[in-house]
């Protein structure tokens, strides 16, 4: 009997290896991932150099604590700023650790307003993480089912509806801040309107609320910019990063501009491993790659092509209700949950992911070519089309 805890359902599969877009299991079959181990293989799998750059840094020093200075945390500090217009970056491990942040940072804000029971606007179908205050936020009554006490000071709303949250503000004084993914992941590969992160801007701006943007998936190139909040031109005022930013290695950002630059002080907030320097290395090297080798702007391509070639294949299928995304964070929503599909995928040598019960959700690596791209039309849509035809 395993002694791991029961967390998880997974596929009866163990990789051993990786190579690009390429995962070879234990028995050496070869899988495409369309999937990057859930948006987090930015760069793909063994990439020489981020292989290169950690194993020089594990030689030297991995970690020292935030007890000293980090001169590689400042400097990706110093890039994150320079990349995303914001002022100011915290360091932790994960996503749901720098929403924690996020949700700190806020609740400080509120307090300096004078606002005893400050209350953060989050959206339905959101998904900011598995602890406590960030299950809370989270739109999903099936993660928060046998956790209550839920943690107070949230209120949800429609996502893409910002006359909702202007009604829930006539009835609730307490609003201090808007928290929402600008491309929802979990909840099915749901996109912000452009004219809708303007207005609720907009109307932040107008109240003193912070807009908050969790871009832990949609961030870090993968939707065509950098950030997915840049295709609407405009700065959050906090914004949360993670799985893709270390290519693989554990990292998780909370940044800040404008009414939230400045609020916490020593003491308010801390992390023992956040933003070591294995890990800053990672993030360091990462950004550079995507820089370099211009992997934002395909992301834009190969994912026009991806989806040109779902909707060619798919496009007669009745059974296909929408085919969506941004860059390589990509949807196929189908009229009837569709869970098996990943076992059916996985035996034809293709990872790919099922979210929201009827959502097929491809999140390939930034580094994915325009071979692959075809290769996983030619994979997926069969299987997609089988799926339908047998009930
Ligand atoms: C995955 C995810 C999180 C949680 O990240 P963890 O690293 O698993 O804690 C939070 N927000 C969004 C949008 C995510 O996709």
């Amino acid at each position: 009997m395993s002694h791991l805890m029961n967390t998880y359902a997974r596929l009866p599969v163990a990789f051993s290896h990786g190579n690009g877009s390429w995962l070879t299991d234990s028995e050496g079959r070869v899988y495409l991932d369309a999937l990057s181990g859930i948006a987090v293989s930015t760069l793909g799998h063994n990439h020489p150099d981020l292989v290169g750059a950690i194993s020089t840094q594990a030689a030297r020093i991995l970690h020292s604590s935030n007890l000293y200075e980090i001169p590689l945390q400042t400097q990706l500090a110093d890039r994150l700023a320079e990349l995303s217009g914001m002022d100011e970056v915290f360091f932790c491990n994960s996503g749901c650790e720098a929403n924690e942040a996020a949700i700190k940072l806020a609740r400080l804000y509120g307090h300096r307003q004078g606002v005893e029971t400050p209350t953060t606007v989050v959206m339905e179908r959101a998904f900011h993480g598995r602890t406590m205050a960030t299950l809370s936020a989270t739109g999903s009554r099936k993660a928060q089912a046998g956790f209550e006490p839920l943690v107070a000071g949230f209120v949800r709303v429609p996502y893409n509806r910002l006359e909702a949250i202007r009604a829930v503000a006539r009835s609730n004084k307490n609003i201090i801040a808007v928290m929402l993914e600008v491309v929802q992941g979990e909840g099915g590969i749901n996109s912000a309107d452009i004219e809708f992160l303007r207005g609720l801007r907009a109307l932040c701006d107008d109240r003193g609320w912070l807009l908050i943007c969790d871009e832990v998936q949609c961030g870090m190139g993968r939707t065509g910019t950098w950030f997915a909040f840049q295709h609407a031109r405009i700065r959050p005022d906090v914004v949360t990063l993670a799985k893709g930013l270390g290519g693989g290695v554990p990292i998780g950002a909370c940044l800040a501009a404008g009414l939230a630059k400045g609020l916490f002080r020593p003491g308010n907030h801390g992390s023992t491993f956040g933003g070591n320097q294995l890990a800053t290395t990672a993030a360091l090297t990462t950004i550079s790659v995507v820089e370099r080798d211009g992997l934002i702007e395909r992301a834009v391509t190969i994912g026009e092509l991806i989806r040109d070639g779902l909707r060619e294949a798919l496009g007669d299928c009745p059974g296909v209700l929408d085919i969506r995304g941004q860059g390589l964070m990509i949807g196929v929503e189908l009229g009837r949950p569709c869970a098996e599909l990943v076992t059916r995928a996985l035996a034809a040598g293709l990872l790919i992911n099922v979210t929201a019960d009827t959502v097929v959700r491809l999140l390939p690596p930034l580094t994915f070519s325009a071979d692959e791209g075809r290769e996983l039309v030619a994979r997926l849509a069969p299987l997609i089309r089988d799926f339908l035809r047998t009930a």
